[in-house]
């Protein structure tokens, strides 16, 4: 085992028993970034010089027997999370050279705990878009296999955990940009129920959607990492003002009992073989721990991607007009005029998808049409958010696909951005619900790609679908496998 190759809990063992110093794991993590980045191009921003300091702080803290479980672990942000000073492009061109003035909080908190940080992570342009092929700084590739993407749009977060780049990073998932790329990548990746973790510095995508959530290498991790950044905030008024609970504590505990249900929505008939495959075992294996199953419908799921596409386009329409040329980014050099200057600057700094997706936003929300648009996709999201309600009455936590298919190769759904949407199909239901869900490793496609499976849970139940994950994850060796790069 290398430094790289280490969970955050089993790099805390070696820094408290001083087997190993933060400076030398952080090098360690940069060394690794170093050999592997021409290949993966998981990161848009390397942050080596100020790493190493964090680092030797990190270890002042060890040394004064001030540490915390996060005290010293090298980690890497989608670069979506303001970092003070340092460079936050969202993956867009509109944002080349911003240094925002303050930190998201999810990031300060896990700064405050002696976290490190590595660099920024790369991802599709304003987290729009499903393979990190949407970024202005290149696409990302799949450690797994280089000729296909790692997913999004948290692909560079993804990517660098199953490159061994950094021992785990955050992303954020407005339609399943952690669970989507977690699942493609055999990484662990959770999104927490809205509301759960602040906002407060994420550039906003679509803001009744949006929720960050940690990609780690084990279900353990990713409890640890909710734990660190979950929590009322008073700068993010949707935050929820309601006890964190210590989501390590369920990691012990087993699935006698749990009952599981199993949407007949989700296992149609286009769905993968391998998928299906590793699916059909993974449920084998929860009957073996003692887990019960429950058939269930959700009704509604169909209609899910459409209101996703008017709800988190006409929120973005309204969430991107900030990106003027005056008050931040990128500003056109030769305008006629003020009008000229917006059109200019707008024109050249965001990429195709995203003015693709402010269009299609304005016109739903464009008088006249926001009756039929946006306001009946609001309404088939309530139908959506009561299917789930209604199935939990009745079981603890509900299994399905991630993705469709494992990861495709790069360019191949670029030209059609309908079927790049529906690769979505089993994550978005979740956002618009609002609540949480998980994805860990589950198995391996026949071409050698990691195929993951979800566990979705009640509005704040984060710690039945830690439990449920971390029970498969003991009974399976899928996390353990690594990418060969
Ligand atoms: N692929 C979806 C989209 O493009 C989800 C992205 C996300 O969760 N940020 O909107």
């Amino acid at each position: 085992m290398e430094l790289f190759d280490l969970t955050i809990h089993e790099l805390h063992d070696k820094l408290k028993k001083k087997e190993v110093s933060s400076v030398e794991a952080t090098g360690a993590m940069l060394a690794r970034i170093e050999a592997t980045e021409a290949r993966v191009n998981a990161f848009i921003t390397v942050t080596a010089t100020e790493a190493l300091q964090a680092a030797a702080a990190a270890d002042r803290r060890i040394a004064a027997g001030e540490m915390d479980i996060l005290t010293g672990i090298p980690l890497a942000l989608k670069d979506i999370f303001l970092t003070k000073g340092v460079k936050t492009t969202c993956g867009s061109k509109i944002l080349a050279d911003f240094i925002p003035p303050y930190d998201a909080t999810s990031w300060l908190k896990l700064q405050e705990r002696g976290a490190v940080l590595l660099g920024k992570l790369n991802q599709d342009e304003f987290a729009m878009g499903s393979s990190c092929e949407g970024s202005a700084y290149g696409a990302t590739r799949n450690p797994w296999n280089l000729e296909c993407i790692p997913g999004g749009s948290s692909g560079g977060s993804a990517a660098a955990i199953a490159a061994r780049q950094a021992t785990a990073t955050l992303g954020t998932d407005t339609g399943g940009s952690i669970r989507q790329p977690a699942s493609h990548c055999g990484c662990v990746g959770l999104k927490p129920t809205y509301g759960r973790v602040s906002r407060y510095g994420v550039i906003a995508y679509a803001s009744s959607l949006d929720q960050v959530g940690p990609l780690t290498r084990d279900v353990t991790d990713a409890a640890i990492m909710l734990g660190a950044v979950a929590g009322h905030d008073p700068l993010d008024s949707t935050s929820v003002d309601r006890p964190v609970p210590d989501y390590t504590a369920g990691l012990r505990s087993d699935v006698k009992g749990m009952k599981i249900g199993l949407p007949k929505e989700y296992f149609i008939d286009g769905l993968d073989e391998d998928v299906k495959k590793a699916l059909d075992l993974a449920i084998d294996a929860y009957r073996g721990l003692g887990a019960e199953f429950v058939e269930l419908a959700l009704p509604h799921t169909d209609y899910a991607v459409a209101a996703y596409y008017l709800i988190a386009t006409a929120e973005a329409s309204s969430n991107l007009a900030r990106y003027d040329g005056v008050r931040f980014g990128h500003r056109t050099a030769d305008a006629k005029g003020l009008a000229d200057m917006y059109r200019q600057s707008r024109a050249e700094g965001f990429g195709a998808e995203v003015k693709r997706r402010i269009m299609l936003g304005t016109y739903a929300l464009s008088s006249g049409y926001y009756d039929a648009y946006y306001l009946k996709a609001q309404k088939v999201r309530t139908l959506i958010m009561q299917d789930f309600l209604k199935a939990f009455e009745k079981v603890d936590v509900i299994l399905t696909p991630v993705a469709p298919t494992p990861a495709f190769k790069i360019g191949e759904k670029t030209a059609d951005p309908l079927q790049m949407y529906l690769s979505d199909i089993f994550t978005i239901p979740v956002n618009l619900a609002g609540t949480c869900a998980i994805s860990v490793p589950a198995g391996m496609s026949r071409a050698g790609l990691p195929i993951g499976l979800q566990l979705i849970g009640k509005p704040f139940g984060e710690e039945s679908i830690i439990r449920a994950a971390y029970a498969f994850e003991q009974a399976s060796t899928w996390h353990q496998l690594q990418a060969e790069l």
